[in-house]
């Protein structure tokens, strides 16, 4: 039987196209902090941050070597061919000299197996000195770098204390891309700062931008946050499911049609969660979206028609 055409660009598809075969991504936790905790650039982190720093790795303890290893025979029962990518993804994984950096990132390529370095960090964090290590290693494999921005509303920015700004997001991108990396974008769709007008110039910057990938997540609430305490005063009220939903799908029909969706939703931390996806699993919210794309008749980059391009 013909397989299904896609109504989104899977990442799945993205990876067997590139690599061949099945990518799966390693989470390394490296001993990073974050500028937006420790005082740098601001303190306290971002409203939402997590006591993980919004990376749950299970070998967190292990040496960064090992923690590859360990992930590498678990996938390796699990499918029969496989690629992995060294997923730096805890806290903000370009804050460090660059030497320490460099040890770090080479201890997680064990071997010809790592397809690629994936280093999630924060876009005011990547000075000309961190890109030109960064090209070092692109000699060798593929570089993704995953960029929290989660919104282009800049008052909303300010209020989710990410202590940087738009401006800074655009410059990281533009000179990422310069470099040849690939960037994907990290976007909480459903802020409740935020509204469908955001969530669509969202859509639209990240398109003219020209971005590779992105990763949509709802808002989760952890105990202890600035957010947990916005969210039991009543402060603040977290949309419902259908909106989530019907952003999701808003979302990919402005989106360039070419940029692989690698997340439409993420599961919450497992300890500390107050609200985490209306209770669903994240696999249940990308059924949900998808059946919405199905029902609609609707697809990604269906109104991507406001670029020249
Ligand atoms: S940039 Fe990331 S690690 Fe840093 S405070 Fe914000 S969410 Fe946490």
């Amino acid at each position: 039987m013909k397989e299904k055409m896609s109504r989104y660009r899977k990442l799945s598809e993205y990876f067997k196209e590139r690599y061949g075969v099945r990518v799966q991504r390693i989470p390394i936790f490296a001993g990073f902090t974050c500028p937006n905790r420790d005082g740098t650039k601001g303190k306290g982190g971002c409203i939402y941050c997590d006591p993980y720093g919004g990376g749950f790795s299970t070998f967190r303890n292990l040496p960064i070597k090992q923690q590859v290893l360990k992930w590498m025979e678990i996938y390796k029962k699990k499918y029969k061919k496989v690629k992995f990518l060294a997923y730096f993804q805890a806290f903000t994984n370009t804050y460090a000299p660059v030497d320490v950096l460099k040890k770090k990132y080479e201890e997680a390529i064990v071997n010809g197996e790592i397809v690629g370095l994936d280093i999630s960090t924060r876009p005011d964090v990547l000075p000309e000195k961190v890109l030109d290590l960064l090209e070092e290693f692109k000699k060798k494999l593929d570089i993704y770098l995953d960029l929290g921005l989660q919104t282009v509303n800049y008052k909303t920015l300010k209020i989710l204390n990410r202590a940087h700004t738009l401006a800074e997001f655009i410059d990281a991108v533009i000179r990422a891309k310069r470099r040849g990396f690939f960037v994907t974008v990290h976007v909480i769709i459903n802020l409740p700062w935020d509204d469908m007008e955001d969530v669509i110039e969202t859509a639209k910057i990240l398109s003219a931008l020209r971005v590779d990938g992105v990763k949509l997540h709802s808002l989760y609430v952890v105990k202890g946050t600035k957010l947990a305490q916005m969210y039991e005063s009543g402060a603040i009220k977290i949309g419902s499911l259908n909106e989530y939903i019907d952003r999701a799908v808003t979302f990919l029909e402005y989106l360039d049609p070419s940029i692989v969706i690698h997340r439409l939703a993420s599961d919450p931390p497992r300890e500390g969660t107050i609200f985490g996806n209306w209770g669903l699993s994240k696999n249940e919210i990308v059924r949900l979206i998808e059946q919405e794309l199905e029902k609609r008749g609707t697809w990604q980059g269906k109104r991507f028609d406001y670029l020249n391009v």
